[in-house]
């Protein structure tokens, strides 16, 4: 968590900010180089959001486990929850998981993230502040051997009153393509995070999502923070 009493209006989550495994759990049964790569977490994706939490001056809540650990940025009844195959990887450490061992996952490591965002907006409302969830993911740049041309991209689901805004700031650098709900939407069946912490308490929100070789390098991280944050702060 990074600067929790910060007053801008936005509240960063980064769902898959880490690639920590605890000692317990033996890397999941993986090889290390598995664990640095996009399955684990959202690559450079951290680094994007301690940058912007100091630019828009804007608390920041970040996951602290590897999403192989558990997704936090899925329904607690997803299949892909904890995960036992993901992107052609098989999991073993989470494969054939007894109810309890799902139930320790929660606990440790889903519920306190989430109690972490949720206190953070209470406080906030309790000081009468508005707040506007701002959730900040990454994604590959290519899938299925094909290669995605937007290096951001905007997720969004019915509400566009920011996102129009916020893509038509982003469009003003002509050397950028900008993704508008491609490749990904933000889909309350799917994603967890915002739909939980914003949609149900009819709060403003944003997905983002950064291309990850533009942000694997810290150089990188606050070229693109510094964009992005110019751009959300066009937003009134
Ligand atoms: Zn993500």
């Amino acid at each position: 968590m990074v600067g929790l009493n910060r007053p801008g209006r936005f509240v960063l989550l980064c769902d898959h900010a880490s690639n920590f495994i605890p000692d317990e759990l033996k890397n999941l049964g993986l090889p290390e180089a598995e664990l640095r790569r996009h399955i684990a977490w959202d690559i450079g994706a951290a680094g994007v959001t301690e940058a912007l939490s100091e630019l828009i001056d804007a608390p920041a809540i970040l996951s602290p486990a590897s999403r192989l650990v558990i997704d936090c940025n899925r329904h607690l009844d997803a299949p892909d929850l904890i995960p036992e195959m993901t992107d052609g990887t098989t999991i073993p450490g989470n494969l054939q998981l007894s109810v309890a061992e799902r139930a320790n996952r929660i606990e440790r490591w889903f519920r306190p993230y989430h109690d972490a965002v949720e206190s953070v907006l209470l406080r906030r409302e309790e000081q009468g502040r508005e707040s506007v969830v701002l959730a900040v993911h990454s994604m590959t740049d290519s899938l299925g051997g094909k290669h995605r041309p937007w290096q951001i991209a905007v997720s969004s689901h019915t509400d566009r009153r920011l996102a129009t805004p916020l893509l038509a700031a982003l469009r003003q650098h002509k050397d950028i393509v900008v993704g508008d709900n491609e490749p990904y939407d933000l889909d309350p069946r799917v994603d967890y995070s915002v739909p939980y912490h914003a949609l149900r308490r009819g709060l403003s929100q944003i997905q983002v999502e950064f291309r990850q070789d533009e942000i694997v390098e810290s150089r990188g991280q606050q070229r693109w923070a510094l964009r992005f944050a110019d751009a959300v702060k066009t937003l009134v």
